[in-house]
Order: structure tokens, then sequence, then C-alpha cells
């Protein structure tokens, strides 16, 4: 397969350049562990070009209309999806997953975009008249000043596009740094937003294989106003402890560890039809995949059967392929990490219901696995599987079930499968997360707002929250006098 065509070099102040050193690296395609392409692999004098090209550009930029920046999300939005094929083609050969969900990532990714275009012209202050005194409070809205984007590998468009639409709506500027194993899509995008007509300086792109040596002075960088992590969670604290020496803004959307819970209650076609979407989107590779289900004993084996042939249904191959619903994990050292969770699981006693054993190389392939019968206290439970692995644990009662899901650091999404609205709206109050999809294995969704608490991350992206995370409120104190005063 012929890759479409996409920029390979850096994006500084509306230029391709090599990177200091015209050094390169290797992008895989990892169903077949060929090279895709050779990538400029940015250095540390890079990522300092590319903050300098941000801060040229902030006052313009921060000057522009409202309605000007808006056009140009708009114009993003019709020009991302007039290439849908050629992005979605292009994903799947960096990233591995089928490309019928490259094309919905291209949806999804586009419509953050859209959102934010919309969004724009309500950003708006208030003006009040102090609670006592005769003052008046003026607030006003100003965009935060040049960002650090930084995101992974696992959605390679939505990830940058769920930063970008709101740090472009607010008048911000920007240096992304896509993850390094997927920087091809982001480098297309990159080029469509200068032809939608962002003005050169305001979105750099430095994609590179040493990102801490290259973001590190960045952050250090008294001119950095705003730091927003995609990523896991073990990054995301170490780039809050070195935010901390300026008072650097963040905003982190960091791992997860979702639990999915099913009542006897639960309608059970929907429960597995909802299973199936959280634990296979994206093939587990997303930070929203259930990773623990959590069944009631009364209708847990009938579940995990159902489950089992659900996912043992699916083909697996190049995602390119007609038919594959799994693709390839994106590594080596992911497809290790599976396999050390699973032999974990089955050596404390688990049962494979379906799958459970890598196939030959080449290709980073691991088949959708159902694990039955999971002690309460395997590694399984506790690490962010992050591939096609579904293990379920039993409960008896919703304290029980409760306390299962909350047994965790992380606290992104959790799922619910239950007929009671009462009981649905009381977990809703209780359960740890910063999401909750009640029976539905998708919330994803970029009117809503999207993050978690605990270990999970600080702030939301997407919704009216997302624009917020790249604005400062400044408030005017004013001394009003009275005419009939004087
Ligand atoms: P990762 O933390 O290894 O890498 C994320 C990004 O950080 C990449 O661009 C990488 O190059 C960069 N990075 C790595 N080390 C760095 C350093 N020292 N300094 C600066 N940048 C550095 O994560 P990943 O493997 O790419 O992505 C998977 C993780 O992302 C999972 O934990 C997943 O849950 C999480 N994730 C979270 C969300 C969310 O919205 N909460 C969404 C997608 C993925």
């Amino acid at each position: 397969m012929t890759r479409p065509y996409t920029p390979t070099q850096l994006y500084i102040d509306g230029r391709w350049v090599d990177a200091t050193g015209g050094a390169l690296f290797p992008v895989h395609d990892p169903a077949t562990e060929e090279v895709l392409a050779q990538v400029s692999d940015a250095a540390a004098d890079d990522g300092t070009r590319a903050l300098d090209a941000a801060v040229r550009a902030q006052g313009d930029w921060g000057r522009t209309t409202v309605r000007e920046r808006a056009d140009i999300l708009r114009r993003a939005y019709e020009m991302t999806l007039a290439r849908i094929d050629e992005f979605a083609t292009l994903m799947t050969l960096e990233m591995g997953k089928p490309f019928a969900e490259s094309r919905a990532e291209v949806v999804y990714g586009a419509e953050f975009l859209r959102w934010f275009s919309e969004l724009a012209p309500q950003v708006a202050g208030r003006y009040l008249p102090a609670p006592v005194g005769s003052n008046r409070i003026l607030t006003v809205k100003r965009p935060v000043g040049p960002a650090l984007l930084i995101t992974p590998w696992n959605f390679p468009l939505a990830m940058a596009t769920r930063k970008i639409g709101p740090a472009v709506a607010a008048g911000c500027t920007m240096v992304l740094k896509p993850a390094e194993l997927t920087p091809l899509t982001a480098l297309l995008f990159t080029q469509v937003m200068g032809e939608a007509g962002l003005p050169a300086g305001v979105l750099n792109v430095i994609p590179t294989t040493r990102p801490g040596e290259v973001t590190g002075p960045m952050i250090k960088d008294r001119r950095l106003r705003k730091l927003s992590f995609t990523g896991s969670t073990p990054v995301g604290k170490l780039l809050i402890a070195q935010s901390a020496d300026t008072v650097l803004r963040v905003s982190m959307e960091l791992g997860g560890n979702a639990p999915f819970l099913v009542f006897a209650d639960a309608d059970l076609d929907a429960a597995v039809a909802g299973a199936v979407v959280a634990k296979m989107r994206n093939g587990g590779e997303s930070c929203v995949a259930a990773n623990r289900f959590i069944v009631h004993r009364s209708v847990a084996d009938e579940f995990a059967a159902r489950l089992a042939a659900a996912l043992g249904a699916i083909e697996m191959g190049p995602g390119l392929r007609d038919g594959v619903g799994l693709g390839a994990l994106i590594d080596d050292r992911a497809v290790a990490k599976v396999t050390r969770l699973v032999d974990a699981a089955v050596a404390d006693g688990a049962t494979v219901l379906t799958g459970g054993t890598a196939p030959e190389r080449p290709g980073f392939f691991y088949p959708p696995t159902v694990l039955g019968q999971v002690p309460a206290g395997s590694g399984i439970l506790r690490e962010e599987i992050f591939g096609p692995v579904a293990p379920i644990v039993t409960f008896d009662t919703d304290a029980e079930a409760i306390a299962l899901a909350n047994d965790t650091d992380f606290g992104l999404v959790a799922y619910v499968f239950t007929r009671d609205i009462n009981r649905a709206l009381s977990l809703g109050e209780r359960i740890e997360a910063g999401m909750i999809g009640v029976n539905t294995g998708l919330v994803s969704n970029p009117a809503a707002p999207f993050g978690g608490i605990k270990q999970s991350g600080l702030g939301r992206e997407g919704s009216v929250e997302g624009i917020e995370e790249y604005l400062e409120t400044v408030y005017m104190g004013i001394h009003l006098t009275d005419p009939d005063a004087e």
C-alpha cells in the first residue's frame, strides 16, 4: 500500500523545515513492521525556534477578530472532511486501527473544529454591580498565550484537534509535539490548517524522538503560558512537576482504568453491545476503554459467554483489509504488556473464554480476549491494559460494586448498565470518575466535557469547558460615581 502524500518536515513559522542537524526517524506500519516514512527529528534548538515563532505571532493573532478565527476553523473542518479517506488511510497505516475506525476518528476529530468555530463568538465577559457599594465588576476573557500541546499516538488526529480547535478559537498560538509513533496524520493536518488560512507562526509542529529534551527547555521558558498534555499518567506527573517552576497553566488528560458495571436488572443485549464498543473501540487502545468488567454474580456467566462470542467473531488483520474489526496494536511493547497481564491473570486463576495468545509476527497483533473469574486482587485490574482484553470480576451487592469500581487511583470514566433510574443516578453521584456512561459504551462527544478526576487528569476538553482552558479571566473593578450626587 502506498501511503498518501504527507509532509515529513518540521513546521515552524509557516514553513516546512529540516530539523537542526538534519536528523530523521522512521515511522512504521504496525501491521507489517515496514517503514512508512522518514520524518524530521526535532532537537532542543528546534523547540526554541518553534516557541520563538509562536511568541512572535501571539500579539497579532490575539488581536484578530473572533470571526476571522472561527472562519479558519470552519474551513479546516470542511477541508479535513473533504480529505477523509486520505486522512483515514494514513492513520490506519501509522497507527493500525481498522479503516472504518480511522474514518470515524476523522469525523470525530474534525467536529472539534466545527464545535469551537461555533463556540468562539459566544465567549463573553460579565458586567454587574458589586453587591455592596458603588463599584462595578467587569470581566473580560483573554487568550492565555503561547501554548505547548503534547499528544499521544492512539487518536492521532482527534487528540490534536481537541486542543488546536479551542486554542485557535481563543486566540492562542501553539507548538504541537505529536507522538513520535504517529506524526504523519498531525503533519497532514498542519498542512490543512495552513491551507485554511492560519497565519504563519500560529501553529508550529515539531515531531521528535527526544520529547523530554525538546519540551523540557520550552516548559522552563517563561514566555510559554500554557501546557496541554494528553498521555500517560507518569509522563503527566513529570510535566506537572516541571511546570511548577514558572507556575505554568496545565491541562492534563491522563490514563484511565474504567470500570464497566453490569447489574442484575440490566438489559443484557444492550450491556453486551455496549461492552463491545467500550472494549474494542480503537482495539482497546483508548483511555476510555473498559478495563474491568464488574458483573453481578447472577448474570456473570451469561454475560461472559455472550461477550466471548461477540469478541471471538471479530476478524483481526491489517486495518486496510475489508472486514477487519481489530487491527494491529501500536508496537511490540504493547503486545508484550498485554501478554504479560493476561498470562499473570491466568496464573492467578482466571479462565480464558476466547483469545489469549498472540499470533506469530510480523505485525503487532493480539486477539480479542475475554477472561472469566478474574480474582479481585489480580494485576490486570490495576493496570491500564490498552489492548483488546476484557477481564470479568463478579459482585453481589451494590456497595461492593461501587467499592470495586472506586478501587483505583484513576477516575476518567465508568460505564453502568441498569434499568433502574434510581440506581443509575445514585451511582452517578458515588462513582469517582469524570464521565459516566449510563447504558452506553461510548461517552466521547465534542459537545461534552471530556476529562478525569483523581490521577486521570486536570481540566476538561470539548464542550463549553474546553475553551476556558485557553482563556484567562481578567476583572476590572470600576468605581462609579452617582451623577445625581454631584
Ligand atoms: P505517553 O505518555 O508515553 O506519551 C504521550 C506524549 O508525551 C507523546 O507525544 C510522547 O512523545 C510525549 N512524552 C513522553 N515522554 C515525555 C517527556 N518526558 N516529556 C515530554 N513529553 C513526553 O503516552 P502514550 O503511550 O503516547 O499514550 C497512551 C496514554 O495516553 C495512555 O495512558 C492513555 O490512557 C492516555 N490517553 C489519555 C487520554 C485522555 O483524554 N485522558 C486520551 C488518549 C490517551
